[in-house]
C-alpha cells in the first residue's frame, strides 16, 4: 500500500508545473499526508501518558521538524548535527532525546547544554557525564535484553541482516542494570528512564508490546533491588511501513490500545505509578509521504532491459543497502502499450545502484518520468557523495497545494567545500623528536 490515493491526486494536480520548474531529480513531501499520520498517531496514544520524540535521521529537514513540533512531538537526535536541527526547529528543554552509541565527551555536553534527556548506551558513557559541569536532569539507559529476547519474538531472536541482540554493539546488558542504576544515583542523577529498541520496520505490534514488557519487567528489578521508580519507557522505533503494494498498514491504534491495557494490568498486579511511555518513530510518521521524483535518461539493452535514470543510489540509499528492501514505482503519465520488464538503474559504479528489479512498468523512454514511493523516511537523509553523484534537492508540497524548495541540490561546489586545493602543511619539527 505504497503511496496514498489522495497524495498522488495531491500531486498529480502540481507535477507537470513541478518538474518545469524544479527540473529532475527531487524528493518531494507531502505536507497534508505528514500532519494526518502525526494526527493519527497521537490519537492512538491519547489514553497513554506518552511522547513522541521523531526519530531525526528519518528526515532531518527543519521544514518537516518544525511540522511535527507543532503536534507537541519532541526529537530524537543521535549526534550534535542533529541536536543542533531540532534546536532549529524550536525544541527546549525536555523536547530532545539523546539516543547516541560510543558517545564522546564532548557529544554528551552538547545534549546536556540543550536540556536533552541522555539516553546512555554504555557504562563506560556514565564515567563521561560524572566529568561535565552538570548533569542531565534525568537519565535514560539504552538496555541490551541478551538471551532473554529470543523468548520474545521473532525480532527478538534476531533478524537474518540486523543481527541479534547478543551480537549487537548498543546497551547496557540487563545484569549490569542494577550496578549502572546504583552507580549514576551515587553520581547524583535523580530520575530514571529505559529504552529498548527491538523493532524494526515491523508490520506487527507484537515486538513493540515485547520491548515494552522486557522493559517493566527490569522496572519491577529496579524496584526491588534499589527502591527505584523507573519514570520514562522508551520503546524506540522500528514502527512500520507497508512498502510493497499487497501489505497490511500497521494498526496503530491497536498498539495504543494494547499498550494502554498491558500497563493497567501491570499496575494492578505490582503498583506504582505507571511509567511515562515514549517512542522515537521515524519511519512510520514521514515514510510514506516522501516520492523521488525521476526521469529516464538511457533506455538501454543488456543481457536485460534497464531503464537509466537521473537519480542514483546517493539518493535513496535502502535498495542497495537492505537485500529485501522494496520500493513501488509508478510512472504518472505512462505511454500507451504492453507493459515491459526493466531494472532502474541509477549511475553509479556499483552493479546495485537499482531502484527496482525486474519490474513491470508501462514501455519507458527516455524523458519519462517515474516516481519511486515511501522515501520520506531514510530517504535522503542516508544519501551520500561517493562518485561524486550528488544529493537531489528536496521539496515540500505544502497543504495550499505550493510548493517550497526546503532543500536545494548539492553542486560541485558543496562536493569540493572541505577540499584543500593549495597546501596547508604542519611544519616539520625542527629538533627530531626522539
Ligand atoms: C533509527 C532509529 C529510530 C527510528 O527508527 P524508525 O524505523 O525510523 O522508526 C529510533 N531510535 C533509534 C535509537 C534508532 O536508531
Amino acid at each position: 500500500m505504497p503511496m496514498s490515493a489522495a497524495f498522488n491526486r495531491r500531486l498529480t494536480d502540481v507535477l507537470p508545473e513541478v518538474v518545469r520548474h524544479f527540473g529532475t531529480p527531487f524528493h518531494l513531501y507531502d505536507e497534508q499526508g505528514l500532519h494526518e499520520t502525526a494526527e493519527a498517531f497521537d490519537r492512538a496514544f491519547s489514553a497513554l501518558r506518552y511522547r513522541e520524540f521523531f526519530a531525526v535521521k528519518a528526515l532531518p529537514n527543519p521544514a518537516v521538524l518544525r511540522l511535527l513540533y507543532d503536534h507537541r512531538f519532541g526529537f530524537d537526535c543521535s549526534s550534535p548535527p542533529e541536536l543542533s536541527l531540532a534546536a532549529r526547529a524550536g525544541a527546549e528543554a525536555g523536547d530532545i532525546m539523546f539516543t547516541s552509541n560510543n558517545t564522546s565527551r564532548a557529544e554528551l555536553a552538547a545534549a546536556v547544554e540543550l536540556g536533552a534527556t541522555v539516553n546512555i548506551d554504555d557504562e563506560a558513557v556514565l564515567d563521561k557525564l560524572a566529568d561535565l559541569p552538570r548533569l542531565p536532569d534525568s537519565l535514560c539507559l539504552r538496555v541490551n535484553p541478551g538471551r532473554l529476547a529470543s523468548s520474545t519474538t521473532p525480532e527478538g531472536r534476531g533478524h537474518p541482516f540486523l543481527g541479534t541482540p547478543e551480537t549487537a554493539k548498543f546497551g547496557i546488558r540487563t545484569d549490569r542494570l542494577p550496578a549502572v542504576c546504583a552507580k549514576a544515583r551515587r553520581m547524583g542523577i535523580e530520575r530514571f528512564g529505559l529504552h529498548m529498541m527491538l523493532a524494526s520496520n515491523s508490520l506487527t505490534a507484537q515486538p513493540l508490546l515485547s520491548t515494552l514488557d522486557l522493559l517493566l519487567e527490569q522496572v519491577l528489578r529496579l524496584r526491588e533491588s534499589l527502591g527505584l521508580e523507573v519514570e520514562l519507557l522508551n520503546l524506540g522505533g522500528g514502527i512500520g511501513i507497508p512498502y510493497r503494494p499487497q501489505q497490511q498498514t500497521f494498526d496503530i491504534e491497536a498498539l495504543g490500545a494494547a499498550i494502554a491495557a498491558r500497563l493497567r494490568d501491570w499496575r494492578r498486579e505490582h503498583g506504582g505509578d505507571i511509567p511515562l511511555i515514549c517512542f522515537e518513530s521515524g519511519r512510520y510518521l514521514t515514510g510514506p509521504h516522501g516520492v523521488l521524483a525521476t526521469r529516464v535518461v538511457n533506455r538501454m539493452s543488456k543481457w536485460r532491459e534497464c531503464a537509466g535514470v537521473d537519480a542514483s543510489m546517493s539518493a535513496l540509499m535502502r535498495p542497495a543497502l537492505y537485500p529485501d528492501a522494496y520500493h513501488h514505482i509508478t510512472v504518472p503519465w505512462p505511454r500507451p502499450g504492453p507493459p515491459e520488464t526493466v531494472d532502474v538503474t541509477g549511475s553509479l559504479c556499483e552493479n546495485n545502484d537499482k531502484f527496482g528489479v525486474d519490474r513491470e512498468l508501462p514501455p519507458l523512454a527516455e524523458g519519462d518520468l517515474l516516481l519511486i514511493h515511501d522515501t520520506g523516511a531514510h530517504g535522503h537523509s542516508m544519501g551520500f557523495t561517493y562518485n561524486g553523484r550528488l544529493r537531489p534537492q528536496e521539496l515540500l508540497l505544502r497543504t495550499d497545494g505550493g510548493v517550497e524548495l526546503i532543500r536545494r541540490a548539492e553542486n560541485e561546489q558543496d562536493h569540493f567545500a572541505t577540499l584543500r586545493f593549495h597546501p596547508v602543511v604542519l611544519p616539520r619539527p625542527l629538533e627530531p623528536v626522539s
